[in-house]
């Protein structure tokens, strides 16, 4: 049986190896990090096109449960005005919506499943150096390890060490303009918010929120900020950016500032970035899958969907080409015009979020929101991101 190293265990890194031991590979994931983290990275949207992917995995059902069901988005001005609803899934069928659930959760389900499935997961191991011959793949690990495959896929993110093996010349990702923050908090006498989250564009910033059956929030921030080291953002204490963001957000509308008076604990602080055009996402035995090749902004709730949608397409072509070289090149062609789209959808988004100073600024940004909004809310010109299966049985390049 032919062997894959798969780095990341993330999103991405569990689900193609799933799939691809479904497709009769050795697989065994390496994970840079000590230990699974359960609180790791808040919360994120999976959209009725990740969970379709998860479905096929037979965990779908577990992540609906966990998370907070939300097919709207109802958005609002800084003035307090109901500026739209725009669907979070396909526009017409409410009950295929996206789910909200926090990241350790999502990572759990996956990594369990690899787990159960009898897959080896490595923590430590932090991927150094890859080489390649004609015949295999050797990688080496930070603590002193070697294995050696037959391939190497590369789920390991956004700042992807395999991205920069597959091409020393690869883009970096791009800084949006945007810092993102959030958490977790408990209003008193807040209503739970079902099907739905809340958007506000604030005056200077903006908010997201929803609100759980048992009343915890979930709630995020985009500052704009000037460009600034993660190591940098990471060194604020989370007490210091809630004082900036309640005063940010002291004469935005209820519930805005409520939420950040009861908001607690840690509240992240990292550069809002993205990948939009890698060349390259594969060299010889060496192939790369989710962020690592095409992040996206979390505007468009996304970037854990897409990574899904890689991970079962890989598999597939790997599964039905007649060599790697050819399956590498057919996943490519197969996604990188879909992933390359969305990544240019959330930047438009960023551009509505993303705060000007001037006063007069704010007013027509919020005279424009209602129009751009309503058209998004009547039509179902988004439902290209929602209504995109990958029936794992389908062939791949002429297969049946
Ligand atoms: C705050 C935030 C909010 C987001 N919100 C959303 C959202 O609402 N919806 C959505 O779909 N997406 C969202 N995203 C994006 C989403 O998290 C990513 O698109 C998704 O996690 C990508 O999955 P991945 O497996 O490619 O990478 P990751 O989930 O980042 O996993 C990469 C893994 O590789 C490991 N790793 C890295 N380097 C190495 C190495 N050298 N050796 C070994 N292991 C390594 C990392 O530790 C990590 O576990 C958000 C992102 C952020 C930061």
């Amino acid at each position: 049986m032919s062997r894959a190293l798969i780095i990341g265990c993330g999103v991405a890194g569990p689900a193609v190896a799933l799939f691809l031991q479904r497709a009769g590979w050795d697989v065994e994931v390496f994970e840079a990090a000590d230990e699974p983290d359960a609180y790791a990275g808040l919360f994120l949207n999976v959209a009725t096109n990740g969970l379709s992917v998860l479905e096929q995995l037979g965990l779908r059902d577990q992540v609906v449960a966990e998370g907070h069901r939300s097919p709207h988005m109802v958005m609002w001005s800084s003035t307090g005005r109901e500026l739209g609803t725009v669907p979070n899934g396909p526009a017409r069928e409410p009950e295929r919506g996206s789910v909200v659930v926090r990241r350790g959760i999502l990572h759990r389900v996956l990594r369990e499943a690899a787990q159960h499935a009898g897959i080896p997961i490595r923590f430590g191991a932090r991927l150094e150096g890859i080489e390649q011959s004609d015949a295999a793949v050797r990688a080496t690990f930070a603590d002193g390890r070697a294995v050696t495959g037959e391939l190497l896929v590369g789920a390991d993110g956004v700042g992807s060490a395999t991205r920069r093996h597959i091409d020393p010349e690869a883009p970096a990702p791009a800084y949006s303009g945007l810092v993102g923050l959030g958490g977790f908090a408990r209003v008193p006498g807040l209503a739970p918010t079902p099907e739905a989250q809340h958007m506000v564009f604030g005056r200077r910033s903006f908010f997201g929120y929803l609100v759980r059956a048992d009343g915890e929030v979930y709630w995020f921030a985009n500052l704009t900020h000037a460009a600034s080291e993660r190591s940098a953002l990471r060194a604020v204490p989370a007490e210091r950016w809630l004082a900036t963001l309640r005063d940010l957000h002291a004469d935005d509308p209820y519930p805005v500032p409520q939420i950040l008076a009861h908001a607690t604990g840690e509240v992240g602080g990292y550069p809002i970035d993205d990948l939009a055009h890698v060349p390259n996402w594969s060299r010889g035995r060496v192939v790369a899958v989710g962020d690592a090749v095409h992040a996206t902004s979390p505007s468009a709730g996304q970037g854990a969907s897409l990574a899904l949608e890689d991970a079962i397409t890989l598999a597939r072509c790997l599964r039905d080409g007649p060599d790697h070289a050819a399956a590498f090149a057919e996943y490519q062609r197969l996604r990188q015009a879909r992933a390359e789209a969305v990544v240019g959808y959330a930047r438009a988004i960023n551009r509505r979020k993303r705060v000007t100073r001037s006063r007069l600024g704010i007013v027509i940004r919020d005279a424009m929101l209602p129009m751009f909004l309503r058209t998004a809310a009547d039509d179902t010109r988004n439902d290209w991101l929602y209504n995109h299966e990958i029936p794992w049985e389908a062939g791949v390049g002429g297969r049946r």
